[in-house]
């Protein structure tokens, strides 16, 4: 199975042989046809499968067929890993002139309510700063109010810190029809409770 298999465009194509992925990796294989189907997807991979393109590709694949902001959130449980996510999105979407935030602890949040406000293409967050800043800025929600793809990744991590408030803040700000993309290390019972309450049932796939 090639990239051009699973029906990504041809300047995605282009992008993975510039940055030297030649074929695709089993998740990548198994979730990219389903999230450009548009299906909810829960994907167990460990960090170094590759799990990171399996969703980037995809979404950056849509949002270059109607380019604006917000069409992505992507929430993460550290900042470490926000800016790792933020690289691999800029590699990814380096053609598309793609605007890409990362909104986290430990910055000037003033700056970061003019950053959303100005509407990235992509927000990369740790669940307590994206609560705070919804919370503080009445015209924050709105943002969010056309995002077509929400990404929770470490879903795990997210979930077993006790981010439960924060993510019920997020999820409300967040239209009903959107994709929501899960990817784990490992199947827990607090993921298995947030797919119980999913609109939508999920393709899982497992490594
Ligand atoms: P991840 O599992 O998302 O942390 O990715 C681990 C590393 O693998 C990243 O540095 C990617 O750039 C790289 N990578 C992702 N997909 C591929 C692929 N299909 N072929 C080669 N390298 C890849």
């Amino acid at each position: 199975l090639t990239f051009a298999d699973l029906g990504l465009s041809d300047w995605a194509l282009q992008t993975c042989k510039e940055l030297g992925m030649k074929k695709p990796t089993p998740v990548q294989q198994h979730c990219i046809p389903r999230i450009l189907a548009g299906e909810d997807v829960l994907g167990l991979a460990q960090t170094g499968s590759g799990k990171t393109a399996a969703f980037a590709l995809p979404v950056l694949h849509r949002l270059a067929e109607d380019l604006y902001g917000v069409f992505c959130l992507v929430v993460t449980p550290t900042r470490e890993l926000a800016y790792q996510l933020a690289e691999q999105f800029k590699a990814l979407g380096s053609c598309l002139n793609l605007r890409c935030a990362v909104i986290v602890g430990g910055m000037d949040m003033i700056n970061q309510a003019q950053t959303l406000m100005q509407r990235p293409h992509v927000v990369i967050a740790t669940p307590g700063r994206i609560k705070v800043l919804i919370d503080q800025n009445p015209d924050i929600p709105a943002v969010f109010s056309n995002t077509k793809f929400l990404v929770l990744d470490e879903a795990d991590r997210v979930l077993d810190v006790g981010f439960e408030e924060e993510l019920r803040v997020v999820f409300n700000c967040l239209p009903k029809n959107r994709q929501t993309l899960l990817f784990s290390a490992t199947m827990t019972s607090n993921l298995q409770s947030l797919l119980e309450v999913s609109a939508n049932k999920a393709y899982f796939y497992e490594a």
